[in-house]
């Protein structure tokens, strides 16, 4: 680790901290999950739901079964959801490690009861291995100890689900034409103590008010068909960042706060500060060579961009194998001893320049692509927008050859 990396992403944790209490102020009695999937939208995921969990989020939620786990290597205790899982899925490892399962299909509902079954096989096994292996002489045991019932400190009996209704967004979720076959099929495996639904769940397309509103009635109907076939599930949710902010009927018992744990606002064209939001991701590179150049100089491949006067180039150490998307050439701004600069010529795979004009520029200097504009650097919505693309996708997009440093 050197005391100037040449790529660097700094994360604020005390901006983290304050976005989830920012947004437990506008929820209310909602339970807040901490969404870090994806490496925390590329913030660095056990971080971020440390510093979530001490601002009082209770929940994590990620995509996969493997990001649960690796949270629960980092030693986070909470409840996790998992809500993304191949066909080939096997649920053994989260039963195991104690992490919810989101189940969209009879099909998933049977692959979880099998794993119970097996991770269930598997304690009594070891608990006969425990009584075996016990010394001649010795008592017998009155009862096995608790953490011979089971392999893992975290492992559930019976298994947790929370089953996921596709309510409109046509994504995972059972379909309604399904919601009564997997409903009755949960509750049977309910019965049997294979399995317990501690939740019911739906996401929304945030096409408009009016589809969410939609989504939320027929979400409601879903709710209540589960309580009529029996299931009693606890957690009940609906919204993500956008709905939590914006939608108070959505609320329910539990909102999965995405974006807006990050400081980022879901909303085209509003700001995270609008939003009383701070932005916990700083990311800037080093300009590794300076050079004065004469007019007319064609800067980087293809010569998109040519000087008009005699100038000085910053030569600036990150690429689009960085994740700095390459259509922000000519384009996305960069920050640059108190100044914001575009980008000039093309970004190349580990390096881009920047026409400093007269200005003054040493190598070493910090690059700046983006943070939090309270502090005078660009918004990552600018570099979203040169890239059309969305705040998510440039932060989630952040290369392993960056250093993460985190602001306590
Ligand atoms: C990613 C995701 C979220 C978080 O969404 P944001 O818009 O980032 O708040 C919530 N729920 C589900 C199911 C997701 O996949």
């Amino acid at each position: 680790m050197s005391e100037h990396p040449l790529r660097l992403a700094t994360i604020d944790l005390a901006a983290v901290r304050h976005n989830v209490l920012a947004v437990k102020a506008v929820v209310g009695d909602a339970d807040v999950m901490a969404v870090v999937k994806a490496g925390g939208y590329g913030h660095g995921a056990a971080e971020i739901a440390r510093a979530a969990v001490t601002a009082g989020a209770t929940w994590l939620g990620v995509a996969d079964v493997d990001e649960g786990v690796a949270l629960r290597e980092a030693g986070l205790t909470e409840p996790i959801l998992a809500w993304l899982h191949g066909p080939e899925a096997y649920f053994d490892v989260a039963i195991r490690y104690g992490i919810d399962v989101g189940v969209s299909s009879v099909a998933q509902l049977d692959a979880v009861a099998g794993a119970a079954r097996r991770v269930a096989g598997d304690a009594v096994i070891d608990g006969a291995e425990a009584l075996a292996g016990r010394p001649s002489g010795s008592e017998p045991a009155e009862t096995p100890a608790v953490g011979r019932q089971t392999r893992d400190d975290h492992a559930a009996t019976p298994a947790r689900v929370q089953i996921k209704v596709d309510t409109g967004l046509g994504r995972n979720g059972a379909v309604e034409a399904d919601w009564v076959a997997v409903f009755a099929r949960a509750a049977e495996l309910e019965a049997g103590g294979v399995l317990s639904v501690v939740g019911i769940f739906s996401h929304l397309s945030n096409a408009s008010d009016d589809d969410d509103l939609e989504q939320l009635a027929r979400f409601e109907s879903a709710v209540e068909q589960a309580r009529g076939a029996g299931l009693n599930p606890a957690i009940i949710h609906l919204a993500a960042t956008a709905a939590a902010l914006r939608l108070a009927e959505t609320r329910l018992s539990l909102v999965r706060l995405g974006i807006g744990l990050y400081g980022l606002s879901p909303f085209d064209g509003v700001t995270s500060a609008e939003l009383g939001l701070r932005p916990a991701m700083t990311l800037e590179g080093r300009v590794i060579a300076v050079k004065r150049v004469p007019p007319e100089s064609g800067v980087s491949y293809g010569y998109t961009y040519r000087t008009t006067t005699e100038s000085t180039l910053a030569l600036v150490g990150l690429g689009y194998a960085d994740g700095i998307p390459r259509l922000g050439s000519n384009r996305a701004p960069v920050w640059i001893n108190g100044n914001t600069y575009t980008v000039t010529g093309r970004i190349a795979m580990d390096q881009f320049v920047v026409d400093m004009h007269d200005d003054a520029v040493e190598v070493g200097d910090r690059v700046v692509l983006f943070g939090d504009p309270a502090e005078g650097y660009p918004a990552v919505e600018e570099w979203a927008e040169a890239a059309e693309t969305i705040n998510y996708e440039i932060v989630t997009r952040i290369g392993p050859r960056f250093e993460r440093r985190y602001l306590a």
